[in-house]
């Protein structure tokens, strides 16, 4: 076995015995940060790489607890003060020659899920089974992570080669497309002339490379509150401004929003509550929404029209409207230049046995949220998937992924950077 792989299964195992959830990967946080401590990168981490205000549905009760047990299991007091209540982990090498940007992101997070007690099941059977309750690498991010830190170590060794600027983003919270959207409101990615990011597994095997996936479902959800007056029903119902009444004409209207003819969409009202008593007029009313586009532009589209139907129904009954947004994912469009470089990096790869261009992903990346930003400033973005066979689907408790993918994974950014640099 090879060095590289060696390393790489290392780390992944390492990762995969501490899993942390969104917004809580304080251990992993210290992990990466141990290995990139002596490497000539400068790190920026925790609260550092994020814009606060655009944190979503982070639990303030599970970051506390999680902060306990990372310190718990040996993460130094003074690093968690660092982070400041946040985590994750941006490398930037700087090379001092003129040259591209190249941003990397890797994404760290678990998932509430308890890992299978199956004896045959490779973490048991290895021994690197989760040690945190009901918390587990069952999406394959303990992959990303080894992956990203072995190219941090090979980036240095590389290092009079290079040119320009490399950015590794360790990035917390894909799950619910939470980390994404703060860190690249962050504005830190801006400068970036290339980005790539990558998923092991999904819908490929042990020795594919799908280069231009398709089917990011992009969605946006909306928690909404009307706020009225409330009044007598029978002594003074005139004095009362009715929320209800207000949520409902919405939700009426929002079932007849038209439907796209640009691709297929989706809308759910999947909540709606209000109201005090039988002789109050309502004044508040809840609503939680879910809206699904086959791009974009669908999605953008229907965002549009519920905006509207929901500012028109708060007017016409003269009552406040807010409405929080719980964030949107986007479908993802690969740049063709980077397309083609992956191609040729992936058909010179001697692990790689077959080169797929479009394949259906059938999810949600919230590494969308990046593309979308640096594509609007003009940087080249990709996103690709590296197959893997896999002992379950994705999110489930018996899930184990091929560590074959490590060593495909690595070489593939290895060889994006070596092409963007021209070396
Ligand atoms: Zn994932």
């Amino acid at each position: 076995m090879s060095q590289i792989t060696q390393l790489l299964k290392q780390h992944r195992r390492n990762l995969h015995t501490y899993p942390e959830t969104a917004w809580t990967e304080f251990q992993t946080t210290w992990y990466i940060y141990q290995q990139l401590m002596t490497l000539p990168f400068k790190l920026r981490l925790g609260k550092e790489i994020l814009n606060e205000a655009f944190v979503l549905n982070r639990d303030e009760e599970e970051v506390k607890s999680s902060t306990k047990r990372a310190l718990n299991n040996g993460v130094p007091k003074e690093f968690i003060h660092i982070l400041d209540e946040f985590t994750g982990v941006m490398a930037t090498f700087e090379t001092h020659k003129s040259g591209p940007t190249f941003v990397l992101r890797f994404d760290i997070d678990a998932l509430p899920i308890q890992e299978t007690e199956d004896a045959q099941h490779l973490p048991n059977l290895l021994g690197f089974r989760s040690r945190h309750d009901n918390c587990m690498h069952a999406c394959g991010h303990d992959f990303h992570t080894a992956i990203g830190l072995v190219l941090a170590r090979w980036i240095s060794e590389q290092r009079a080669k290079l040119r320009g600027k490399i950015i590794l983003l360790f990035q917390p919270a894909e799950e619910g497309s939470r980390g994404a959207r703060a860190v690249s409101a962050s504005g830190l990615l801006d400068e970036a002339d290339y980005f790539a990011a990558a998923h092991v597994g999904m819908m490929a095997r042990t020795g594919e490379v799908v280069i231009d996936p398709y089917g990011f479902l992009c969605g946006t959800k909306f928690n909404v509150d009307f706020k009225g007056r409330a009044a007598h029903c029978a002594s003074e119902p005139e004095a009362g401004k009715n929320a209800l009444a207000a949520a409902c004409s919405a939700f009426m209207l929002l079932q007849g929003i038209s439907r796209s003819s640009k691709g297929a969409s989706r809308i759910n009202v999947g909540k709606l509550s209000g109201g005090r008593g039988r002789n109050i007029i309502p004044d508040q009313a809840y609503m939680e929404i879910d809206l699904r586009g086959e791009t974009t532009e669908v999605n953008d589209y229907l965002v549009k029209r519920t905006q509207e139907i929901l500012k028109g129904t708060a007017q016409s009954l003269d009552v406040q409207l807010s409405i929080e947004d719980l964030g949107t994912v986007y479908d993802i469009k690969n740049d063709p230049e980077l397309v083609e470089y992956l191609k040729e990096v992936a058909s010179q790869c001697p692990l790689v046995k077959a080169v797929t261009t479009h394949s259906d992903f059938g999810g949600s990346e919230d590494a969308s949220i990046i593309i979308k930003r640096i594509q609007q400033l003009f940087g080249k973005c990709i996103y690709f998937v590296i197959g893997a066979d896999r002992t379950a689907g994705h999110h489930q408790p018996d899930f184990d992924a091929d560590e074959a993918a490590l060593e495909i994974g690595f070489e593939m950014f290895k060889g994006l950077i070596r092409k963007i640099n021209g070396c």
